[in-house]
Parts: structure tokens; C-alpha cells; sequence
């Protein structure tokens, strides 16, 4: 079987998706579970972006073994020069750098010649190189660029030392069939391509990025740029458990395999959808809720009878466990570590105490922790840290006949603050409270609220979108029994941020 090349770039373009903003602890949180997974190089993120992301990339680089760490970086000394810097401590480092090749950007965006863009790829690709052995051009846009155009800039890309060759479908203009057949027209027109690892990096705005991308696989890709949940800018990038799976399902048709370990699927979907605040759909293939839910008697009778009636991938294949009960009241903290190591969670001594000490919290309201209460108390920890704001204490007094009213306890910086307002409902009333003390202008966008588990004691999780001042979207979680304080945590959590990122708004480019 042939191997296929799993590129993430869930930390890279899976973090541009509006509103998501990964601190450094979930970055690497999720750079350590990429490498259990098994992918084979992690896109970690944009160097030139902020001094945040370059410390984020530098930190990945020098904490994971075994993968490939890669740096965006635009076709330019600067940039190229910071992702050098932030890669230093890499086992394997790969620069990627990247221009756009059609008229259209080149006309609009660049202002600049073809001539001139086919200048500056070569001389990028020349810098990365006397760098690291390991580059990665990207030709962007370059399912809207004139073919012959662009096979002039992978050649000059290969020569000046080129070693994977990505072929962006930047805007999800493409269809698997044109697009399958434009991989293949390229390896036929480029001179030396035959020396490189062709890669393609599809986006899902007509839904197609997956079938674009194995398209482009019959016909000689062999590195795939996919991100968890398909997460990405606007419609998302191709997903990393479709693609995948589908090669793994239909195996015998395709003849490929990857170095994916298909049991830590699931659990990495798990993981960033709750540190980037993005909840998967129900009905998403593989790592929806609903994936392995059967609803129609006729199925079910099947399925109990023999799984494959209906089922094409066997839940354990993917991780989903088996049985969820785990911890309780009487859970020390030592089951309560060892469980997080088998759930993939790895945290520090003082991450541990807060945990734990939130875990009993919740024993108290609830009889039974599950693997997901688990996982999303555990990530609330990780990714609220270091709060400005802390939540103490909550009373709120709401119905139908009285005015709903709020009194919010927080700590700013470690002191004591009260405040109470009224709103037109708990909500309202808990967020203009908060407001007051944390003096923060923003404004709440969205705010969603979901169980985590069944049971009429689930744990509430709610998710907001909070933009601010300068216009940048933030997410914000909060889980808990009761859905006021998991709103109120929510919120905290997205103003943190707010008050976190000192850097304002960031250079975002897309390949
Ligand atoms: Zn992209």
C-alpha cells in the first residue's frame, strides 16, 4: 500500500475560524494529542502573526518528537526569517511558505507581475532552504490560476529546492472530477515534480473539500492538509476523520494507508472541539453525535443482530468508549489522574489541584462523572488560565412575576468585587453584573447551551461569541449543573480573553 501524508493544520487554519483563539496551553495541548494520533506533520501556526503565535509555534517545536513541526510564512525574508526562529528548537523542522499564483489575486491583492510573483517563490524558497532541508511551497489559489503559469512557478520552486508542493483550493472553488484531473495535468507539465511530494490543502465551501482531496490522491497527491472537525476558515478545510476513515472504510478500493492511529479519533475531536469552543454538528460523519446512533427500529434490530448490517466502521475503530460511568464521590485523586492520562490529558501539578478540587465540586451536585464531564471540566481549567476575572459567587433571583436580578462576586487579580443589576432575564441581568465590575466594552453575539451528558442532572455547557471593541470575536465556555453559573463562566471566561490578547487584531493570511 502506498502511504498518504497527513499535514495538520487544525493549530494554522483550523484556529483562523472565527472567534477561535487558542491560548499557548491549548496549543500545545493539542499538538501533544496530534502526535498520539499520529499525523505525520503539524502546521503549529503563523510565526509572523503575533509575538503570542511565534512563542506558540517555538514552544510546539520544542516539546513534540517524532513529527514533523511546520511554520506558515508568506514569500518574504521577514516572515520567513521569523518562522526560522520559532522552528529553531524543532526536531524536523519545515518552513511553508506560500504566494498567490492567479491573475485575480495577483491583480487585486499583490499588485504585482507574474514575473514578479514567480521571483519572489523562487527567492523564498531559496532563504527556507538555507534554513532547513525541509520546504514546503504553496501556490495560493491556485485552482483559479492559469495552468501553465502555475506549473512555471512549481518549477521554479522545485529548482530554487522545493520538497512538497502544495495545491491550495484556497477558495472551495474546485469539483473532484476537474479537480483530480488538474493534480494530474500538473504532474504531467512540471518539470522535476516527480523528485517532490505533491500536497493538496482543500476548503469545504461547497462541501466537497474531503472528495476534492482524494481526488487529487488517485491521481498522485500525497500529502492531505486537514484539520480536526474540518475546522478552517469560513466553510472549514477538508476533515481530518473523513478522510482518513474513508481511506481506512474503502481500503480494498483505494489501496493507500496512513500512520493515523484510528482509535485516538475520537477523542481528538473531543479535545478541539471543547478548547476552541467549536461544537461538532450531530449529524457530522464519523464524530457526530449522531454517527452511530440508530433511530429507525428496522436498523436497530439489525445492528443487534450484527453490527455490519448498518454499520460500515465499527465505533471502537474511532475510540468511542465503550461504557461511559467512571469517577464519584468516593474517587480519590489519584483514579481522578489516572483517568485524565487515559483520556489523554497530561497536566501539571498546580492544573491538577484546581481540577480536582472543581471535580469534587461537582460530586457533590452530581452522582455519577462520565469521561465528558471529565473532559469538560478539565478543559475549562486549561484553557481559562491565566484569568484576570474569577467567578466566586452567583445569587440570582428570577421568575415570572419579578424583575430578574443578579449579584456576581469576582476576583480581579486575587480581590474581591461585588456587583448587581437587572436585566430582562437571569442572564442578562448575570452579564450587566459582570460588565460593571470587569469594565470591559463588548458585545455578546452568541450564546449557546448544550448537555453534555443525558440525565436530568447533566452537566450544562454554554458556549458564547463575544466581540470586542476592536472587533475581534472571542469564545467563551463555562460548564457546570446549574446553566446561570455556566453562563456566567462562559462569559468570564470569553472577557479573559478579551483582556488576555494584548496583541489586537492579527495578520490572518490564508492559504
Ligand atoms: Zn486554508
Amino acid at each position: 500500500m502506498d502511504r498518504i501524508y497527513v499535514f495538520d493544520t487544525t493549530l494554522r487554519d483550523g484556529e483562523q475560524s472565527p472567534g477561535v483563539n487558542l491560548n499557548i496551553k491549548e496549543k500545545l495541548q493539542i499538538a501533544k494529542q496530534l502526535v498520539r494520533l499520529g499525523v505525520d506533520i503539524i502546521e503549529a501556526g503563523f510565526p509572523m502573526a503575533s509575538p503570542g503565535d511565534a512563542a506558540a509555534v517555538a514552544k510546539i517545536a520544542g516539546s513534540v518528537k517524532g513529527v514533523t513541526v511546520a511554520a506558515l510564512a508568506r514569500a518574504n525574508f521577514g516572515d520567513i526569517d521569523r518562522a526560522r526562529e520559532a522552528l529553531r528548537e524543532a526536531e524536523q523542522p519545515r518552513i511553508h511558505t506560500f504566494i498567490s499564483t492567479s491573475d485575480i489575486h495577483l491583480q487585486h491583492q499583490l499588485r504585482m507581475s507574474r514575473e514578479q510573483v514567480l521571483e519572489a517563490a523562487r527567492e523564498a524558497v531559496k532563504r527556507a532552504k538555507s534554513y532547513t532541508a525541509d520546504v514546503e511551497f504553496s501556490a495560493m489559489d491556485a485552482s483559479r490560476s492559469e495552468i501553465d503559469y502555475l506549473c512555471r512557478v512549481l518549477a521554479a520552486a522545485i529548482e530554487a529546492g522545493a520538497t512538497v508542493l502544495n495545491i491550495p483550493d484556497t477558495v472551495g472553488y474546485a469539483v473532484p472530477d476537474e479537480f483530480g484531473e488538474f493534480i494530474r495535468t500538473i504532474r504531467e507539465r512540471t518539470p522535476g515534480i516527480e523528485k517532490v511530494t505533491i500536497s493538496v490543502h482543500c476548503h469545504n465551501d461547497l462541501g466537497l473539500a474531503v472528495a476534492n482531496t482524494l481526488a487529487a490522491v488517485q491521481n498522485g497527491a500525497r500529502q492531505v492538509e486537514v484539520a480536526v472537525n474540518g475546522i478552517g476558515e469560513r466553510a472549514g478545510n477538508a476533515a481530518l476523520e473523513e478522510l482518513v476513515m474513508t481511506l481506512y472504510a474503502r481500503r480494498s478500493l483505494y489501496g493507500f494507508n496512513t500512520g493515523i492511529k484510528t482509535e485516538e479519533i475520537f477523542r481528538t475531536s473531543k479535545l478541539v472541539s471543547s478548547l476552541t469552543g467549536m461544537p461538532v454538528q450531530y449529524n457530522k460523519a464519523i464524530v457526530g453525535k449522531n454517527s452511530f446512533a440508530h433511530e429507525s427500529g428496522i436498523h436497530q434490530d439489525g445492528v443487534l443482530k450484527e453490527r455490519t448490517t448498518y454499520e460500515i466502521i465499527d465505533p471502537k475503530v474511532i475510540g468511542v468508549p465503550q461504557s461511559t460511568l467512571v469517577l464519584g464521590k468516593l474517587s480519590g485523586r489519584h483514579a481522578f489522574k489516572s483517568r485524565l492520562a487515559e483520556l489523554g490529558y497530561v497536566l501539571s501539578e498546580e492544573e491538577l489541584k484546581t481540577a480536582f478540587a472543581r471535580f469534587k465540586e461537582l460530586c457533590d451536585r452530581k452522582k455519577s462523572i462520565t469521561d465528558e464531564d471529565l473532559q469538560a471540566l478539565v478543559d475549562e481549567e486549561i484553557r481559562r488560565i491565566p484569568p484576570t476575572f474569577e467567578l466566586k459567587y452567583l445569587h440570582v433571583s428570577s421568575g415570572t412575576t419579578v424583575v430578574p436580578t443578579a449579584t456576581i462576586g469576582l476576583t480581579v487579580h486575587d480581590k474581591p468585587v461585588e456587583e448587581a443589576a437587572c436585566g430582562n432575564g437571569p442572564v442578562d441581568a448575570i452579564y450587566k453584573a459582570i460588565d460593571k465590575i470587569t469594565a470591559v466594552k463588548c458585545t455578546l453575539e452568541t450564546y449557546g447551551i448544550d448537555a453534555v451528558t443525558g440525565g436530568k442532572d447533566a452537566v450544562g455547557s454554554v458556549i458564547v461569541r463575544v466581540r470586542s471593541e476592536r472587533g475581534q470575536t472571542f469564545l467563551g465556555r463555562g460548564i457546570s449543573t446549574d446553566v446561570l453559573e455556566a453562563s456566567a463562566r462562559a462569559y468570564i471566561d470569553a472577557v479573559n480573553k478579551i483582556v488576555a490578547d494584548a496583541n489586537g487584531p492579527k495578520l490572518r493570511p490564508e492559504v
